[in-house]
């Protein structure tokens, strides 16, 4: 079968991260770690697995960071090699074990990708998986299976772009029949803004920053408009067709980031005073509640804590790498700092729920309709063109590219 596939070595990632950005070709050469190639089908590893034949798989913002071997060295533990690459996704289960139940050939379906405990057959499970909180599982390098956080960094466990993936049966959630492709490939990304909102404990009346207005950013929209109408939403972007879309899904202003203007700007919204030191940044005092930053960047880390008001909440969902932030802001305005990542159990409206349940409900009710926010569709033979795209979002007019297998 074929299946885009990250083999790890040393001088090759090294050499494809400090060339990948000038020379954006190397990445589909041979000297590139990641590639579209013949591998053998994989076989179910328990009774309990499933076979799925993607009909849409997405490429994650983090796939991405992967194919250009710049993902932070820190998460290396946590992965086994060779892996194939994709963890969103929508397809048709192809195969089932004879312990499976609930599913069978045919059904369409979307999958929570962590691999904890329950996945790697460990009992009794860690304090987090017991909790619901899978993405957080002590046992990521532990059971029967190699280490891995998720379906799409983990050997043996192919991930989903790829024309067949592998799940357990407890990762996988039935697509209902009024929704869409499109939206349930993007379960897995918006469930993580779902996630990150739900965690927040949003008051009526707030006003909330979302910063970068790429997949995560509008996802993180979507949800706030969903789950709290009643909260006022501001967004920095820079490119017009995100800022156009980000205005169309509910961001009540696009401001652009950058420069002492920008400060100025969200001073006026929120009514916020504006103060402004020698040398450095504007701060301001009575600035948004909240900031989403779905960028995590040196840029708007900095800016993210000079706008937040005294008490205020800051999200980090992005991935960027942050180096020499002023943390002043944090300590003088008594700030609180939350990272973000994945989903689990939810509590919301008095119910406990999966966040991967919440999102695909909140599409079947008509509540949220991200499709146009799959812009790209491609062959896996197209990936050198996918890449390209992927690359260059803002030429491409794209948000969410992915590929049909
Ligand atoms: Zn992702
Ligand atoms: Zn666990």
């Amino acid at each position: 079968m074929k299946a885009l596939v990250f083999e790890y070595n040393i001088p090759k990632y090294l050499l494809t991260g400090a060339l990948a950005r000038k020379w954006p070709r190397i990445l589909t050469t041979d000297l590139a770690p990641a590639r579209v190639r013949e591998i053998e089908e994989p076989r179910l590893p328990g009774p309990e697995w499933v076979k799925i034949r993607p009909r849409l798989s997405g490429f994650c913002g983090s796939d991405l960071s992967i194919v250009l071997c710049r993902e932070s060295l820190t998460l290396a533990p946590f992965a086994s090699y060779p892996f194939v690459i994709g963890h969103e996704v929508c397809g048709e289960v192809a195969e089932v074990g004879e312990e499976v139940k609930g599913f069978r050939p045919g059904d369409r379906v979307t999958v929570m990708p962590m691999l904890g405990c329950p996945q790697r057959g460990i009992h009794p499970p860690c304090e987090m998986c017991a909790q619901g909180r899978f993405q957080l599982c002590e046992n990521f390098t532990e059971g029967n299976l190699p280490a891995g956080m998720f379906a799409g960094s983990t050997a043996e466990i192919p991930g989903y772009i790829s024309e067949v993936g592998l799940a357990h049966v407890s990762q996988l959630y039935l697509v209902p029949d009024g929704v869409s492709d499109e939206n349930a490939v993007l379960t897995e990304p918006f469930a993580t803004t779902l996630h990150m909102v739900l965690g927040n404990r949003l008051q009526p009346g707030e006003t909330v920053l979302v910063f970068g207005c790429g997949v995560m950013g509008l996802c993180t929209i979507a949800a706030l408009r969903a789950l709290h109408p009643d909260v006022r939403i501001l967004a920095a972007e820079i490119d017009p067709f995100h800022s156009r879309l980000a205005r169309e899904m509910g961001a009540e202003e696009v401001i652009r980031p950058g420069g002492k203007e920008f400060y100025r700007k969200v001073a006026e919204l929120t009514g916020a005073k504006m103060h402004t030191p020698l040398l450095v940044d504007p701060l301001l005092i009575g600035g948004v509640d909240r900031v989403f930053d779905a960028v995590g960047n040196t840029q708007t880390v900095h800016a993210s804590l000079r706008i937040l008001k005294n008490g205020g909440f800051y999200n980090l969902l992005g991935i960027g790498e942050p180096k020499r932030i002023d943390w002043t802001p944090v300590w003088l305005k008594e700030l609180t700092l939350r990272g973000i990542y994945g989903y689990q159990v939810e509590e919301w409206e008095g119910e406990r729920t999966h966040t991967f349940a919440l999102a695909l409900r909140l599409f079947a009710e008509g509540k949220v309709d991200l499709s146009r926010l799959v812009t790209h569709r491609f062959r896996l033979e197209e990936y050198p063109r996918a890449l390209e795209v992927a690359l260059n979002k803002g030429k491409h007019q794209a948000i969410k590219v992915t590929f049909m297998p």
